[in-house]
């Protein structure tokens, strides 16, 4: 076990980062982020390395003054993360990361073992492209291997003709090319992972996005609780496959007949989870400190259903009006730089009207 009292050393500095770091020192753990960008909102919160991933002499300083590494975002570079393996627990461990961090060997992890994931093609050129629209189409999806979040590195198209253009935007190389999910409903499942195999998740929510980032979350989602249960058992089931130690997000799309395919992982705190910190006896970010450090798990059911609403650029001028707002519980990152789309903070209302469906 780490104890409480002990430093956990985060990789990545945003606004995850920094609500992790805030949640572990209310268990009495100190912090250490270690981030490339000098402007990180959780700098502000704990005590820090700004230095690049592949600085490896600043990593081995970074290890000696932590007890244990996790990680606030995936596409930290995985040479980094075995570096600190070497000494200092990881958790995730870098082959975690080297899934996530990768949606064609994340769809390949996933399809191996049997979880449901629309249909898929890797692509190397714009003829590929286009011979797997025309087998997977007529309306599919292309994704860029890497770096893909908030609707970054990916382009849908309407037919086959469309596959080449699209190919030669995302800049070629190796890309992903997906059915379309006529969804019904995008979902999403974080579960919590000890070393030892405990495990627990908080219930399936609904996520509305906006130009690909997320929006809105609605918890619990509003589905049946035979589909809630097959969504958390299929994101423990992944989480158990992967080894995951820490927490584990996985995105769902809920497909007409009410059949779920995987969309995404994430193995780290996850946006459609902030609801969590107003609405749970644990929120994500102590349920992650807690996976992490071997202590008992929290208890996951909410004791109120809610709404997060994310404050996205601008948004985030109408702070003074939230803080007015009865039952409106605001959360701001200390992003000092307004950028459209930018999350800059987020509110979160409980809704004591809403039965919670969802138990486990
Ligand atoms: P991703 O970056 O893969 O999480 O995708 C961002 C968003 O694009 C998802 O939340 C969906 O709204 C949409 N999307 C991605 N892949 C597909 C797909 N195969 N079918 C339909 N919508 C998709």
């Amino acid at each position: 076990m780490i104890p409480p009292g002990a430093t956990i050393g985060i990789l990545g500095g945003g606004q995850l980062g920094r609500m992790t770091a805030l949640a572990a020192a209310e268990l009495g753990y100190s912090c250490h982020i270690f981030a490339p960008e000098p402007d990180s909102p959780a700098f502000a919160v704990a005590r820090y390395t700004c230095a690049s991933y592949s600085d490896e002499a600043a990593l081995d300083a970074f290890a000696d003054q932590v007890d244990v590494v996790t990680v606030e975002f995936e596409n930290i570079p995985v040479a980094a993360l075995e570096r600190l393996s070497r000494n200092r627990p990881v958790r995730p461990g870098p082959n975690v990361l080297a899934v996530a961090q990768d949606r064609l060997a994340e769809k390949r992890f996933l399809s191996a073992h049997g979880f449901p994931v629309t249909a898929f093609r890797a692509v190397r050129s714009a003829e590929e492209a286009q011979e797997a629209a025309y087998a997977l189409g007529p309306r599919v999806v292309l994704k860029t291997r890497r770096f893909g979040y908030d609707g970054r590195g990916q382009r849908t198209i309407a037919s086959a003709e469309e596959a080449r253009g699209a190919f030669e935007a995302l800049g070629g190389g190796e890309l992903v090319l997906e059915a379309f999910v006529p969804f019904t409903r995008e979902i999403s499942v974080i579960t919590a992972r000890r070393a030892d195999g405990a495990r627990a998740s908080f219930p399936p929510v609904e996520n509305h996005h906006q130009h690909h980032i997320l929006k809105q979350t609605i918890a619990p989602a509003p589905i049946s609780s035979s589909l809630a249960q097959e969504a958390v058992a299929l994101a423990e089931a992944i989480a158990e496959r992967l080894e995951v130690v820490g927490l584990l997000a996985v995105e769902m799309f809920v497909a007409p007949g009410d059949r779920l395919l995987v969309n995404e992982l994430a193995p780290r705190p996850h946006n459609s989870g902030h609801w969590t910190q107003d609405a749970c006896p644990v929120s994500q970010f102590q349920q992650l400190v807690r996976a992490i450090c071997d202590l008992p798990l929290g208890d996951p059911r909410p004791f109120a259903a809610a709404v997060m609403e994310n404050l996205l650029g601008d948004e985030v001028q109408r702070w003074p009006q939230l803080l007015a707002e009865p039952g409106a519980r605001l959360h701001l990152y200390g992003k000092r730089e307004v950028r459209s789309g930018r999350k800059m903070g987020h509110v979160t209302r409980l809704r004591w009207d809403e039965p919670i469906e969802f138990r486990r």
